[in-house]
Parts: structure tokens; sequence; C-alpha cells
């Protein structure tokens, strides 16, 4: 643990993801926390309590930036340093990503591929992609080979258990003394900040006043309980219309996710959506049947126009966080490091390898 000789006290709106992990940053490193948000402990107005959890930056690459994807790689290898500190366990795996499809999709399938190889070729330091027959299908996911004679296998790629995550981020901040001002929603006017200490505003949706552009993205996640059934890692199924994961959970758990929808509807999930989710997961093995539906959410990803992410100083002692989009488990330990480095040293060589937009005032 880094004990800076000056410490100070900063405050930070909105307690998800990025608020909290920065909470518990800043107090392991001695300086004071007050944090705010909108609802409670459990994380119930954030994206982060509905998200998948998967940390899959080549999967990823189908859709979004080389930047993004550095991000999703160096957080894979930050994630364990972040969570072996923490007093409550939280499930994490580097299982790998396995990726198949229905005859009818093999084009999109091909399609996929080909774009992941050039993905490989320009970011090197990501694992290379390995193409599957039946009996190498046999060997990486037995439960699957039957169903599938052929896929796409992402070594190295990760999960974690977004609810376990949450918990054990608010329980470090309790532990470390941080003052956490639970279901009170605060605009960065109507809080005071220590002289010398920064403003951090983490709100993602909640910052909307502040972004003028920033949007929700829609998506809808089914949890199942299936005893029945055992992967060893997330499974994407290609679809024409988005991708969908299914990743295992501790004890037979399985998240069946997202649907990606323009829309900022926070009302409950759409029959079609669980309708899709649940028959891609019924598709890729017939022993979801007689799974048990624990929970169907909807909530908005926080996104900006480039559907990038972006951190960007507004005063002297404030930096607005947002626009973690589809990306906010894959990416924030990269972000992390990136608003650490900002607020240490006043810039951050992180950000520029990282494509990552980051506007700061000029010192003067
Ligand atoms: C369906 C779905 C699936 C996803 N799956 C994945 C995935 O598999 N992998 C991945 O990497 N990412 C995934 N994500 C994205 C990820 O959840 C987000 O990128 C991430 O949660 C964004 O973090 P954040 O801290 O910026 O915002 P949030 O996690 O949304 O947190 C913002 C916090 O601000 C609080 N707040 C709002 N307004 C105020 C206010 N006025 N005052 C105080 N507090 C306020 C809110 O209560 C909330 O707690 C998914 C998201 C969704 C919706």
């Amino acid at each position: 643990m880094t004990l800076h000789t000056s410490s100070h006290t900063h405050t930070i709106l909105g307690a998800g993801l990025m608020g909290r992990l920065l909470a518990v940053s800043l107090a392991r490193q001695g300086h004071g926390v007050t944090i705010y948000d909108s609802g409670g402990p459990l994380g119930e107005h954030s994206a982060a309590r509905v998200a998948g959890g998967m940390l899959a930056p080549l999967a990823e690459s189908a859709i979004t930036e080389h930047g993004v994807v550095r991000m999703g790689r160096h957080s894979l290898t930050r994630w364990p340093e972040l969570l072996a500190p923490l007093s409550t366990p939280v499930f994490f795996q580097q299982e790998g990503t396995l990726i198949v499809w229905h005859r009818q999709d093999a084009n999109e399938a091909d399609r996929l591929r080909l774009q992941l190889e050039k993905t490989r070729a320009t970011v090197t330091e990501l694992p290379a992609m390995q193409v599957l027959d039946s009996a190498s299908m046999g060997q990486v996911e037995p439960a699957l080979a039957q169903r599938f004679s052929q896929g796409m296998y992402l070594p190295g790629e990760g999960q974690l258990d977004n609810r376990q995550l949450l918990a054990a981020l608010a329980q470090e901040m309790a532990t470390l003394g941080v003052t956490a001002h639970w279901n009170c929603p605060k605009n960065p006017d109507e809080v005071s900040v220590d002289a010398n200490g920064w403003l951090l505003d983490c709100r993602g949706l909640g910052a909307r006043p502040q972004w003028s552009a920033l949007r929700g993205v829609r998506g809808e996640v089914v949890r199942i309980h299936a005893p029945d059934v055992t992967l060893q890692r997330p499974t994407r199924l290609v679809h024409p219309r988005y991708p969908i994961y299914i990743a295992p959970k501790q004890d037979h758990v399985f998240v069946i996710g997202a649907t990606e929808i323009e829309s900022e509807d926070l009302s409950a999930p759409s029959v079609r959506s669980a309708l899709e989710l649940l028959s891609a997961a019924y598709a890729v093995h017939p022993g979801f049947a007689e799974a048990r539906i624990l929970e169907i959410a909807a909530q908005c990803r926080p996104t900006l126009p480039d559907n990038l992410p972006a951190i960007r100083q507004t005063a002297p002692r404030t930096l607005e966080i947002n626009g973690l989009y589809r990306h906010g488990y894959m990416i924030a330990p990269a972000m992390l490091d990136v608003v650490l480095e900002v607020l240490d040293s006043g810039q951050s060589a992180l950000a520029s390898s990282f494509d990552l937009s980051l506007h700061l005032l000029e010192q003067h």
C-alpha cells in the first residue's frame, strides 16, 4: 500500500463501477474520500449492477476501437491485483471466450473471424485466437461438442461476478473509512470540496446535464440457475443483430445477455428480448430448458456519441469520467490508472497509449 505524504480529501459523485474503484484506490493511498450515490450499496441505479461482467477485449474488437481493446488487455492484468487485497472474495476467471454459431450464421462467423484476425495483427499483445474443429471443441467445451462441430476460442479472456465486486468494494470502502452518502443524489455545484482535493464525477447517465451528448443504450440480461449445465467459460453465440453471451457464474448460475437497443427506455424487459435471450441459451444447450429464471433486468449503458470512453477536466480540480458504454468492466482498471496518473502528476502517459480522449486544462 502506498501512503502518500500529502493526503487530501477527494469527493466522488456516483458509486457505481468507476466511483467505487476510485474510492477504494484513493483511500488506500491514504486520502480521505467522500462519495455520494443516488442509490444504495447494492448499486440499484447503476449500469454496473445489471452488467454481465465480460472482460473480452478481442471478442469486443468486432464492435470497438483498438484503443479500447488495449485498455481491455491492460485491465485483464490489473483485475487480479485489484481484487487480491479485497477482504471479500470476488469470482474472477480467465478461461477464455468460446464463440459458436448456427449453420445459418456461418457467413457472419467468417466475417467475425477475419475481423478478429485483423485486430490481433495490430494489437499484438493479445493471445492468438484458435479455430476449433469438432475434436478440439470436445476438449475445450465438452458440453457443447455434440451441437457445435466448430468454433473459435479466444484464450486469456475473462469475466467476473459484478455483484460480488460491487458488494466487496462497498465493504472495503467502509473498512477504509470512506464517508459514503447513500440515497443522496448530488450535482457538482451542490457539494463542497476540500481545497486540495479533487471532485471526481462518475455518475454515468446521471451526469447528463454536464455531457449534453451522453445517451443511454438499453441492455437486457437474464439470470438463470441451471444445475444440469456445466460450461467452463463464457460462450458467445454469433447473432445477426448483437452478440449473445452465456456466462457461467458460480453454483450453476448463468447470465445471458445482453440486448443492445438504441433507447433510453428503463422500463421492464420486453417479451421479445426475453424470448431471444432464452431461446439462444436453449439452442446452445438443451439442459437450459429446465433452468429456473432468477431475474430479468434492464438498464442503460452510459454512451458518448463515438461510443468511446472519455475523461475531461472541467475546472482546476474537477475530472469527469464517462462513456464507458458496454465496456465498463473490461476497461475500468485502465481508466482508474489514467485518473490516478492525472491526480498524481497532472498528466497521463497511459492515456495516449490507449488513444483515450483525455482533455486537461492548460496549466498556468
Ligand atoms: C445490460 C448491460 C450489460 C453490460 N455488460 C457488460 C459486460 O459484460 N462487460 C463490461 O465490461 N461492461 C458491461 N456493461 C457496461 C458497464 O456496466 C458500464 O460501462 C459501467 O457500469 C459504467 O460505469 P460507471 O461507473 O461509469 O456508471 P454506473 O455503473 O452506471 O454508475 C453510475 C452511478 O452514479 C450514480 N448516480 C447517478 N446520478 C447521481 C447523482 N445525481 N448523484 C449521485 N449519484 C448518482 C448511480 O446511482 C450509479 O450508482 C453492461 C451494461 C449493461 C447495462
